[in-house]
């Protein structure tokens, strides 16, 4: 058995994402779906099969975007993340489309006695193009920023593109701590400065008390955040930042019209093909309203 290795030959840095990433930057809006701990095999395929075929249905009504070039719809790039029991027959299942895979974590070494966890090496080898990391409920589990950072630094070795998420409690929104929270988790989520160079990475601002409570930030939190993270990730050149916390169908589209909101991560509604569906579609509606991030250009 070959055994990968942290530096494995490839290109630290630049994520093999090709469906997401190109000519050095994330355009347009980006839905990605978390599946979290959900997903048998036979529902899976019939939840995959159905956004394949909503898809194909909008390429035939001519309002497709570049299927070659990663969009599923004009502007719009899609990813899903299942559970890693599901990843293989999901890359399968995805062939030749334009929606993404990856993973809900990785572990930060590149093999080795740590059962029960999945590397980078291995993630990519299974044909993710992304991993989310830093999820809440994984730092609610005793994940610490540090811990997080050596797991981006992974990803990024293995042509990864990294989806850190940050997001601050309700006791600490309520005590006025949001934005140091914030900070305080984004630089020390990151195996780099945010002042040098510009590694491929995607920031998901999700509040904790909004994930999987049926409760949303308001656009004015969003706005407030976003602009903020905008702020704080200027010298990473430009970061797409997505909004994630009880996003559906009906609230999507004005999220993502908010200036800095570059796409959304979506939990519960991204296991009903239809709901997912129609957030892509408010992605695109987002994107035809103006007032948009500058990823959009
Ligand atoms: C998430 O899991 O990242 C999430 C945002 O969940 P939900 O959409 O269900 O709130």
């Amino acid at each position: 058995m070959t055994l990968p290795s942290q530096n494995s030959g490839q290109d630290v840095g630049a994520p093999g994402a090709s469906l997401l990433w190109q000519d050095g930057a994330l355009t347009g809006k980006l839905v990605v779906g978390n599946w979290k701990m959900n997903g048998l095999a036979q529902d899976a395929k019939l939840l995959v099969q159905a956004l394949l075929a909503k898809g194909a249905k909008t390429a035939e009504d001519g309002q497709l975007g570049h299927h070659g070039q990663g969009q599923i719809l004009n502007g719009v790039r899609m990813a899903i993340c299942p559970p890693f029991t599901l990843l293989s027959q999901v890359r399968d299942w995805l062939a030749g489309g334009a929606i993404a895979l990856g993973a809900q974590d990785c572990h930060a070494e590149p093999a080795g006695a740590f059962t029960g966890n999945i590397s980078a090496a291995m993630l990519a080898d299974a044909g993710c193009q992304l991993c989310i990391l830093g999820h809440s409920e994984r730092r609610q589990a005793g994940e610490t920023s540090v811990q997080i950072a050596a797991k981006l630094a992974a990803a990024h070795h293995n042509r990864l593109l990294p989806i850190l998420c940050i997001g601050e409690t309700l006791a600490q929104r309520q005590a006025g701590e949001t934005l140091a929270v914030l900070a305080d988790q984004l630089t020390n989520s990151l195996p780099f400065t945010l002042t040098g160079g510009n590694p491929p990475l995607v920031i998901a601002y999700e509040p904790v008390w909004a994930i999987g409570t049926g409760l949303t930030a308001t656009l004015d939190q969003i706005a407030e955040v976003h602009q903020f993270l905008r702020q704080q990730t200027v010298g990473l050149g430009h970061v797409p930042l997505l909004y994630g916390g009880s996003v559906k169908a009906s609230n999507a589209a004005e999220i993502m019209a908010l200036g800095d909101v570059d796409g959304v991560l979506v939990g519960g509604a991204s296991l009903n093909a239809e709901e997912f569906w129609q957030i892509a579609l408010a992605a695109k509606v987002a994107l035809a309203g103006g007032g948009l991030s500058t990823a959009a250009a």
